[in-house]
């Protein structure tokens, strides 16, 4: 598109109120900032329930695109014309022959105007810009108005001395700028379903540390190469984030040597949870994350989510809790982390699987189970090992 020079970024602005709205604003901008990073862009400005980001001479639209649409909070935008508007002599001549000429250069035969004024006190209501700059596209083109079924919409921004006018709303991931909801941990596994939980706790605006237990030293590494590429496919919402990962293949011969078999599944979890908790901690989150969901598999019976619950003193997070998995495949394709998922690996928790695992684990039987293990030593021998790296976006 030609002469675009700005973008007008919206977001839902419905639940909020008071000191809330100003620190959610305010993450949503510099957050912008983090995501455009490296293309130029120095004017970001919050102006009345949007956002507006001039873009220089020859800005890449393609790239500012592709950045904004995982910018969480943002709930549409769209690149933009700026035209000068002159309250003195309330014409919006010249509106109306910029948007003349961009519809000359489009192929549609109908179209609708949308308009709406951030500043009330203008000598005209959103009607009737849209009225006046309608009838000019209509006489400059020859295209004809339709309200309910146009080929084009027309969305005009009216602030106090500029209008804005765009032929395009891009979807943002809508949620919550990442920053307002505190840190999680996120236990990441390399299967699909963890990266769509974490996503989904992201895009309520917590930010991200992760955690992987690995089979090493007794499997190979497929697994964590494939949690480092998921872990960098998320940081595109989080501009930072922080792996753990935790050798877990002497711990899980541990609990197979001196517990009995159906316990296995449990077992392995809890032990997770307790290692996470505590990295949990250092990293001042308030939750731990998982992509459990109901039923799916014997670890996610409601028996056995209970008892992994009870390992933690932290919440459990569980933001699939309630999806088909065909749900969060379909989540997992548009997020891009199917394809990274689908790749074969060596997941930990595959070793040492028993053939019938407990599906109803009793806490009392459970707790006996336990007592055969040194739960401090291995949750330390866990910690010591684990092996930290960072990630940023853009790279
Ligand atoms: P996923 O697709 O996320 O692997 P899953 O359907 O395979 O999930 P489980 O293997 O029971 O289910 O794992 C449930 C949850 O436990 C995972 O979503 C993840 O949050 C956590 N988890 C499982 N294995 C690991 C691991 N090796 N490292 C970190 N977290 C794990
Ligand atoms: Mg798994």
């Amino acid at each position: 598109m030609s002469g675009v020079n700005t973008v007008i970024v919206h977001y839902h602005e419905l639940a909020l109120k008071g000191r809330n709205r100003d620190s959610f604003e305010q993450q949503l901008v510099g957050n912008i900032r983090l995501a455009l990073k490296g293309l130029g862009i120095k004017q970001i400005d919050n102006l009345r329930s949007r956002i507006r980001v001039v873009l220089p001479p020859q800005a890449d639209t393609a790239a500012v695109t592709d950045r904004l649409k995982r910018v969480c909070g943002i709930a549409n935008f769209s690149l933009a014309h700026a035209v000068p508007l002159d309250l003195s002599h309330p014409g919006l001549d010249q509106l109306s022959a910029a948007v003349v000429e961009e519809l000359r250069a489009t192929s549609c035969s109908t179209f609708r105007v949308t308009a709406r004024r951030a500043d009330k006190r203008f000598p005209f209501n959103s009607m009737d810009v849209e009225r006046a700059v309608g009838a000019a596209v209509c006489v400059g083109t020859g295209k004809r108005v339709s309200l309910k079924d146009p080929d084009l919409t027309v969305y005009v921004e009216l602030l106090t001395k500029e209008a804005y006018f765009s032929v395009e709303k891009i979807p943002g991931p809508g949620g919550m700028p990442v920053g307002v909801s505190g840190t999680v941990a996120c236990l990441i596994s390399g299967g699909i379903d963890s990266p769509v939980a974490a996503y989904r706790m992201i895009k309520r605006g917590c930010r991200a540390a992760f955690v992987h237990f690995s089979g090493r030293p007794l499997v190979s590494r497929a697994s964590e190469d494939k949690v480092r590429e998921l872990v960098q496919t998320l940081t595109a919402y989080l501009y930072g984030a922080r792996l753990y990962v935790i050798p877990f293949g002497e711990i899980q011969r541990e609990i197979v040597l001196n517990t009995p078999a159906p316990f296995r599944v449990v077992l392995y979890r809890r032990m997770m949870v307790r290692i996470a908790e505590e990295l949990a901690r250092r990293e001042g989150c308030w939750g731990l994350v998982t992509g459990d969901s109901l039923g799916q598999v014997a670890s996610q019976t409601p028996e056995n989510l209970s008892v992994v619950e009870e390992a933690a003193e932290l919440p459990i997070l569980r933001p699939l809790i309630g999806m088909d998995k065909v749900e969060i495949v379909d989540e997992a394709r548009r997020l891009g982390t199917y394809e990274t998922s689908i790749e074969p690996d060596q997941d930990c928790c595959k070793l040492f699987t028993p053939a019938h695992p407990s599906t109803k684990t009793r806490f009392d039987e459970l707790r006996k189970a336990e007592r055969a293990l040194d739960i401090t030593a291995l949750v330390k021998q866990g910690l010591d090992k684990a092996e930290r790296s960072e990630f940023t976006f853009p790279i």
